[in-house]
């Protein structure tokens, strides 16, 4: 793995993350495809990015679960070495609904799959990146939502809530770790074409609201994976705490 870049997307498998994941691939970095449950999804993009001549691994891994976060990254440290870039991709959408019928029970699962698990993947890979702890420096990515701007009434405030409180790692992670070599940024997602959607109970939302998008369209996986992209790669070197919004205008 000499001189190689290491990139983790989590919940790399399928959406926004799997074009990321084969985007990073063909910038030659050597990939690590996270994913949950869809071992057919993650083993079929795997496929895609060897037969293109990429270099990936697939780890199933809960990364809500910290026993799981932990052998993701040993994974990587063994399969891979040294980690470049961690892109924080993860999140869960529950059916849509009013905050008065919301239990407490969804109310954790979206922030223990939104905001925990981009905490838990952050500080392993900050113990590896940080130039404090003998490493070569690195780049996080965190996935938020033009949701945490909006707040998602009526829909899903809770996801948007997690969304917010990404906003705030991003923000509070870059100024802790600036002067370590690493730098934390952030893309906000507008209504992309992905299965998300289903999971909110409504997959054809991007169609219903795309008229209310300045562009006029929903957007496209690939054209969120190309910020995240930027803002890891050495092109953005001066940018740190920052965050760029792919939402058609909204
Ligand atoms: P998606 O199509 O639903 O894919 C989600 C991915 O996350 C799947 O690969 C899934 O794994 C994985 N995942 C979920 N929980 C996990 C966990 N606990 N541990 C490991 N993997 C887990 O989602 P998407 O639309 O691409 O969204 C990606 C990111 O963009 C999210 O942060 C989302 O909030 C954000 N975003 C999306 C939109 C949009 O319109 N789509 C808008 C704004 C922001 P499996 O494949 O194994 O199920």
């Amino acid at each position: 793995m000499d001189n190689q870049k290491v990139a983790l997307i989590t919940g790399g498998g399928r959406g926004i993350g799997a074009a990321t994941a084969k985007l990073f691939a063909q910038h030659g970095y050597a990939v690590c495809i996270n994913y949950k449950s869809n071992s057919k999804a993650a083993t079929s993009l795997a496929k895609e990015i060897t037969a293109e001549g990429g270099y990936c691994i697939t780890v199933q891994a809960d990364v809500a679960n910290e026993a799981d976060v932990l052998r993701l990254f040993s994974t990587i440290d063994d399969k891979f070495g040294p980690l470049s870039v961690l892109v924080n991709n993860v999140a869960v959408l529950q059916t849509q609904s009013r905050l008065v019928d919301m239990s407490a029970e969804r109310i954790n699962t979206v922030l223990v799959n939104n905001v925990t698990s981009a905490f838990l993947c952050c500080r392993e890979a900050i113990k590896r990146m940080s130039t404090a702890n003998g490493g070569a420096g690195g780049a996080i990515v965190n996935v938020s939502s033009g949701a945490a701007r909006s707040g998602s009434p009526n829909e899903y405030i809770d996801y948007a809530a997690s969304k917010g409180a990404i906003d705030t790692l991003t923000k509070g992670l870059s100024l802790e770790v600036a002067d370590e070599g690493i730098r934390v940024n952030c893309v906000r997602p507008g209504l992309i074409y992905t299965d998300m959607h289903s999971d909110g109970g409504e997959p054809t939302r991007v169609d219903r609201l795309k008229t209310k998008i300045p562009l006029k369209r929903g957007g496209l996986p690939i054209e969120v994976a190309e910020a995240i992209y930027w803002l890891a790669s050495d092109s953005s070197s001066f940018s740190t705490g920052t965050f760029v919004d792919v939402t058609g205008g909204m």
